[in-house]
């Protein structure tokens, strides 16, 4: 049965009216709400405990306002949540300065800074969860304070009541003076704490106590509530007097709305202050009964466990609706499936306010993006805190984060792409060029990059774009573009700034922003609500008004400072105009509002109920001590939010999923198991409709040929064994031109390492043969040349590998590995002289006219051209000639090599070229007639100095034939254009970019 609205007196005590949380609470609550306006013809001021009804409390009021009411009290009464009464209290500006989060955890920083004991006690691991440890801790002292807050209460009333009264009838409570109230607040905590401090037993919760005695400040939120509360009351006071002098009416009754169960420590605050403002105005105190409401005897919480449960039951019975679906589904996917389809149906039922109850946050997050595809005309709106962290504005801003926080050489080439990559950055405004000039220029510094392997390092990838321009020059290709040092050169810079900042928050924060504004990613970032809501947050961190402005702090610290706040944030998406609305929220929002239909998923028997996560530093039984929040309570108030979701809303499905991950059972909440034994009321599996259709496997990818793709007229020695590994991947790389790196070759070592030895071999080669002419002991003394060639060697490659060890520390090992060959190397050198083999010239550039038919019978030539490492001449008969392919790997891939010759014909190309067309090349009157692969990472670790090293081209004049006769035919069937079909051992595949066209692996 609804109990009337009292009738108000003048008992100045608050007065009780209790409602049920049912369908229809709010309108009763408004009832009641107009009932106080006319008997006290005053516009009451309504106060809720949480704010979530607070749309809901208005549009009642509005639909159940009263006829022909006085002109005084016909405006709506003033609804307002509890912590926004707060905040507006009278003179609240001249409170104690409100800290943000991130100054209480600067204040956290400092004080452990400044004591040492207590430093020792809370050290964390990393910086991150130092910076978990200050929100801890912010959490626990907020909690301590709280806690003492009543004892705090009647003081400071008192204390601003006599301050008040001093001043002449004015409220003062803003000015009180706040050293005396630091000295009121600190005499309090003093006390308080010996007390607490004799209870806890452990030694973390004590160190947290003397912490909290060192930080407590009146600037807390517990105390800055209780200052606020006190300048209400004296508010009220003030207009009570003024009234009485004039005869006037009494100051506006207050009707304080309990929307959720208050913990201990709230109730005895929030009773002190109905008390005290009953003093001078009519107080309401409306709580929810839950007797006809509670579905199970907890949510009733009566004392007579019997009778609530007899009164449990017949809830139930009573309120059971048809409406109400119990929905199982096997998977997770098919969870979610089936809570958009059931969201679906309530739309096409012409429902148009739903919700949708994340109890499974993954479900609902999955759910939503299902139902995203019903377009503009469904209005998602995510109340449950969707993660800025998750936005890509805030993965372009920690991409610039992870770039400033590179070590002094420079960052990783994958770190550096990635910034460049982001989608915000303004390379135009950044490089003060066009933007048309800057399309592609990003693509080539990558392509150069991956073909040059530059792994980190400023100085390496200026190495790298420095090759490039080398290799470019010798092919007669273009040139790669001029901007790409400029903007290596923007980036360097700005990393220096923040090597040599000597970082304290305010100039981190000044950096930052000037950072942002040149890469021209500000002014992207602002046209992006999740961008706009980043510049937001990051605004928080501009303390150069604070106290904190100055404090010294690590980059790194300052950096993880930032990313916690970030990782913290919620990204709140812009609302919009649509035909249906639906609210993704938690169990506790759907605390007295409206819904037509409502989904709950994750109503399993491990997500339903729900517990926040228990304060770091308090025990349940300390939390007890502290009259906060426990878990028992946690349980009582689901109980009852869910009580009130099924009794009140027309249509609610409660979807879990009954297989766990690792394929148990997994049974519906025990709430929900309770129901089923008392009423008849049983779960349904998913029913989504089964769509027939037949299967069509991919099969393997072919390429058919565009009539006009033009036919190549050249080739390489490393695109010809890209033809020969897969026909599609030359068709995607070398005749589409999809991301092929022009500038190197595949199969021609192009990593900057590879290059460096190529570089020095041929730059001590051609030194041996001027020394041989000036020292001619060179070529006499065995031993003195050993020395030499060691010597020299180990020399050249100092020298070569110094630059690229500037830019990339790493490669000292690379210089390192390569040195402890030279003995061996040298060796073999010295064995192949013994054999007669004389070095003739390193890098030659050859190549000849290959003859083959067009399809239609026609004679055609292709080029096959290349750079050969080094050709060799025999001393006993110059005619005979020996080419050489340096490999920077190890002898046993070598092998594997030669036994797939016909694949990778690199050698006999050269050997073909050299003895072709000799007129327009250097090896004149020269004839290869041997060719060998060398390792320049043979196994010496048994330290032998003879370590096998290379391998020869067996049954040479054999393989070359077949190698021409095979080539010609392969070109022939390429001209022809037939199809070309994607096949490669896997070990090709695995790198290959063009993967995702031929979509190996589908099929
Ligand atoms: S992934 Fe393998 S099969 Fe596909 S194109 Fe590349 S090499 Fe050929």
């Amino acid at each position: 049965m609804p109990q009337p609205f009292p009738s108000l007196s003048d008992q100045k005590q608050p007065q009780q009216w209790v409602i049920t949380p049912n369908a229809s609470a709010l309108a009763e609550l408004a009832k009641g709400i107009w009932d106080c306006a006319m008997q006290t013809n005053q516009r009451p001021l309504v106060v809720l405990s949480t704010a979530g009804p607070l749309i809901g409390v208005r549009a009642a009021l509005e639909q159940n306002r009263r006829d022909g009411l006085p002109s005084n009290i016909a405006f709506l009464p003033q609804v307002i949540s509890f912590t926004d009464w707060l905040e507006a209290a009278p003179g609240a500006w001249k409170f104690p300065k409100k800290q943000s989060d991130l100054e209480r955890w600067l204040g956290i920083y400092a004080t452990l800074r400044k004591h040492k004991n207590l430093q020792s006690w809370f050290k964390a691991e990393t910086e991150s969860g130092a910076w978990g440890l200050a929100q801890a801790i912010v959490e626990a002292c907020d909690t301590l304070s709280t806690a003492i807050s009543p004892q705090l209460q009647k003081q400071i009333h008192e204390f601003t009541r006599m301050n008040h009264a001093n001043q002449a009838e004015q409220n003062k409570i803003g000015e009180v003076c706040l050293s005396e109230a630091q000295a009121l607040l600190d005499s309090t905590v003093a006390k308080v704490y010996s007390g607490m401090a004799r209870k806890v037993v452990d030694q973390e919760t004590k160190v947290l106590l003397e912490f909290w005695r060192y930080t407590a400040s009146v600037s807390d939120p517990a105390f800055r509530n209780q200052f606020a509360m006190a300048a209400h009351l004296n508010a009220i006071e003030a207009v009570k007097k003024l009234n009485q002098k004039d005869q006037l009416s009494q100051a506006r009754p207050l009707i304080w709305v309990e929307t959720a169960d208050p913990t201990p420590i709230d109730q005895e605050i929030i009773g002190d202050l109905l008390n005290e403002y009953a003093q001078h105005a009519p107080v309401v105190e409306v709580k929810m009964d839950w007797r006809e409401v509670g579905l199970w005897p907890e949510a009733i919480a009566s004392e007579d466990s019997e009778q609530a449960k007899a009164q449990a039951l017949a809830n139930a019975k009573r309120t059971q609706s048809e409406d109400w679906r119990l929905i199982a589904a096997k998977r997770f996917e098919e969870l979610a499936w089936a809570a958009a389809k059931t969201i679906e149906q309530h739309l096409i039922e012409g429902k148009t306010n739903l919700a949708l109850v994340a109890q499974d946050r993954l479900v609902a997050r999955r759910a939503r993006a299902l139902l995203s595809r019903l377009g503009p005309s469904l209005n998602i709106r995510d109340e449950t805190g969707w993660k800025l962290s998750t936005t890509r504005a805030a993965a372009a801003l920690n991409s610039w984060l992870e770039l400033i926080k590179a070590p002094k050489d420079g960052p990783s080439a994958k770190t550096l792409l990635e910034f460049l990559q982001n989608p915000f950055l303004n390379l135009g405004k950044m490089l003060n060029r066009d933007t048309e000039a800057c399309i592609g220029l990003i693509a080539e510094l990558e392509d150069i990059l991956v073909a040059s392997k530059a792994e980190s390092g400023w100085k390496t990838f200026h190495l790298a774009i420095e090759g490039a321009q080398d290799n470019a020059a010798k092919s007669s290709s273009a040139l790669p573009s001029a901007a790409l040092f400029e903007l290596l050169q923007f980036l360097r810079e700005c990393h220096h700034e923040w090597l040599t900042l000597k970082v304290d928050c305010n100039k981190a924060y000044t950096l930052l922003q000037i950072n942002l504004q040149a890469t021209g990613m500000t002014q992207s970032l602002e046209k992006d609500s999740a961008g706009k809501q980043l510049l937001e947050v990051l605004k928080t961190f501009d303390l150069s008004k604070t106290q904190h402005r100055e404090i010294s702090i690590r980059f790194s610290e300052w950096l993880s400072l930032l990313k916690t706040v970030i990782e913290g944030a919620s990204y709140q998406e812009a609302g919009k105009e649509a035909q249906a609305t639906l609210s993704i929220l938690p169990l506790s929002s759907t605390r007295m509002r409206d819904f037509e239909a409502v989904v709950v998923v994750g109503c399993d028997e491990q997500q339903l109920p729900a517990y926040s996560e228990p304060p770091l530093f308090f025990s349940d039984a300390l939390n007890q001590l502290l009259k906060t929040s426990t878990i028992a309570m946690q349980f009582v108030q689901q109980a009852r939010d869910l009580s009130q979701l099924l009794v009140s809303c027309p249509n609610v499905d409660l979807l879990w999923q009954s297989k766990s991950t690792n394929g148990e059972p997994l049974r519906p909440s025990a709430w929900i198991q309770r129901l089923q034994n008392q009423i008849k009321w049983e779960a349904t599996p998913t029913q989504l409709k089964k769509r027939s259709f037949e299967a069509a496997p991919m099969e393997m990818a072919v390429a058919h040929f565009e009539e006009d793709l033009p036919m190549p007229l050249s080739m390489s020695p490393s695109a010809y064994k890209a033809l020969r590994d897969c026909p599609y991947r030359y068709y995607v790389r070398s005749l589409l031109g999809l991301r092929k790196n022009k500038e190197f070759d595949e199969g021609f070592d192009a990593s900057l390492a590879g290059q460096t030895l190529h570089k020095l071999l041929k730059r001590f080669y051609q030194a041996l043969k001027t020394q041989e002419h000036t020292n001619l002991a060179l070529k006499t003394n065995s031993e003195q040349r050993r020395t030499w060639m060691e010597q020299s060697l180990n020399r050249y490659s100092e020298q070569e590998f110094a630059a690229l060890i500037e830019g990339d520390a790493r490669v000292m090992g690379t210089l390192r590995d390569w040195q402890k060959q030279i003995p061996s190397f040298v060796d073999w050198q010295l064995q192949r002289e013994l054999a007669g083999w004389q070095y003739f010239d390193g890098e030659v550039k050859v190549g000849f006219d290959l003859p083959f038919q067009d399809a239609d019978g026609n004679l055609k030539m292709i080029r096959i051209e290349g750079y050969a490492d080094r050709y060799d001449v025999h001393v006993d008969d110059s005619k005979r000639a020996s080419v050489i392919d340096y490999k920077n790997q190890r002898f046993e891939r070598v092998k594997v090599r030669a036994a797939h010759i016909l694949d990778d014909p690199q050698l006999l190309i050269y050997a073909r070229a050299a003895n072709e067309g000799q007129e327009s090349h250097k090896l004149r009157g020269h004839q290869v007639e041997q060719a060998e692969w060398v390792a320049l990472k043979a196994d010496i670790s048994k330290g032998e100095q003879k370590a096998a090293r290379s391998q020869a081209v067996a049954d040479m004049p054999e393989m070359m034939q077949q190698f021409s006769a095979q080539m010609t035919e392969d070109i022939e069937q390429l001209w022809a254009k037939k199809p070309m079909q994607a096949f490669a051992p896997e070990g090709v595949c695995q790198y290959c970019e063009a993967r995702g066209i031929c979509r190996k692996g589908i099929w």
